[in-house]
């Protein structure tokens, strides 16, 4: 159904018997034009003709590659399946208005007919004309308004379905949409924690490289500054080295990096 519905859509966008493009870019991504083009039985310049008035309605998206062998650009089209579902939105909304309108017409008004010629025309037109056709000066007749009543009524009802099928679609791609967005965001999150974990261990190394100079100076193992700078030169290149492996290995496993790091560290003097 909601094929059918986009079918639609996309005549309205794009001309008539242009709707068959739906079937071929339909859960797909990234369609070779040439390809289209061959499935519609189209020139190439017709389905670029169709796609670029989709682009301009914001419905198909592409991506364009340059052919290595002839030198030019193909262009790859996806259908933008929710912009698509937004827009079916707005369109059907628009037409239950518009058949509402109708209804309420048909409920409250006069329409008078001339059954010879087929015209219909509203009481203030008939009134106009004293009651007697346009074309033909044949006589009006009071129109019947039970048969519209009822088909515009039946109208409403299936647009109404379609639209609620079209909105539960929407919803759909909504919840996987935040759904994916949440699992990235996740992601990060734990990279950035994993990165935090493995900076703290490196600050803490750092640290006692630091105390551990320190000490040296007091007891008077190291009693030349020049010693000492020395020393600290050693621990900035420590932690430099540190921050580097952190950076590195932030993106990969974490428990197994830590221990590494922490033997690695330890494992110097
Ligand atoms: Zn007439």
């Amino acid at each position: 159904m909601r094929i059918k519905l986009l079918h639609n859509l996309v005549e309205e966008m794009a001309g008539e018997n242009t709707g068959r493009i739906v079937d071929i870019l339909f859960g797909k991504r990234d369609v070779n034009e040439f390809l289209i083009a061959k499935k519609m039985e189209l020139t190439i310049n017709q389905v670029r003709n169709i796609l670029y008035k989709l682009s301009a309605e914001g419905l198909v998206a592409f991506i364009r590659k340059k052919d290595k062998r002839k030198g030019w650009y193909i262009y790859y089209w996806t259908l933008k399946t929710e912009k698509c579902m937004v827009k079916l939105e707005l369109s059907l909304v628009g037409k239950i208005d518009e058949l509402n309108h109708v209804l309420r017409d048909r409920e409250t008004k006069r329409f008078y007919i001339c059954k010879p010629c087929g015209i219909e025309v509203g009481e203030e037109k008939a009134l106009d004309h004293g009651f007697s056709c346009e074309e033909c000066a044949e006589v009006y007749e009071l129109s019947d308004n039970s048969g519209p009543i009822r088909d515009t009524k039946a109208k409403i009802t299936r647009t109404k379905k379609n639209l609620a099928l079209i909105q539960d679609e929407l919803k759909t791609i909504r919840e996987k949409k935040a759904k994916k967005r949440a699992r990235a965001n996740k992601k990060i999150e734990k990279q950035e924690n994993e990165r935090k974990a493995l900076m703290k261990v490196a600050r803490a190394a750092a640290r006692k490289k630091v105390a551990e100079a320190k000490k040296k100076i007091v007891k008077g193992k190291i009693p030349a500054k020049k010693k000492v700078a020395v020393k600290k030169k050693a621990v900035k290149k420590i932690v430099k080295k540190t921050k580097k492996i952190v950076k590195k290995v932030a993106k990969k496993k974490t428990v197994t990096f830590v221990k590494k790091l922490k033997k690695k560290l330890s494992g110097r003097g």
